[in-house]
């Protein structure tokens, strides 16, 4: 199998902040606005990588949080699964990242 496929982060078009990669968290310190927004527990919601097709639960992905953006990427290929902007009491989620999102309505938020 040729290995001259591009990678996924290639077409993402979103230059990763490598910059700022030292404020690399976990998914569980996004747990906070992601409780703001889902009425249930977010850390536990299972999301499919649009990149790599690999599923993880929110909590063990890769969180960089800004002063009124939060983005988790995939811990496999770095694709961007969420952003999420808290701006002037509006919340701006892009989502384009995941194929899909799972989450269990027996485990509601704290
Ligand atoms: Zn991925």
């Amino acid at each position: 199998m040729p290995s001259t496929d591009m990678p996924p982060t290639e077409m993402n078009g979103n230059p990763p902040p490598r910059e700022s990669a030292d404020q690399h968290l976990d998914g569980n310190a996004a747990g906070g606005v992601l409780g703001a927004i889902f009425p249930f527990e977010m850390t536990m919601a299972m999301a499919t990588c649009s990149g790599c097709g690999t599923t993880n639960p929110l909590g063990a992905v890769m969180a960089y949080i800004y002063g009124m953006g939060t983005i988790l990427r995939c811990p496999t290929c770095d694709t961007v699964l969420i952003r999420i902007a808290h701006i002037r009491g509006r919340y701006y989620l892009d989502l384009r990242g995941m194929q899909l999102l799972q989450f269990s309505e027996e485990t509601p938020s704290a």
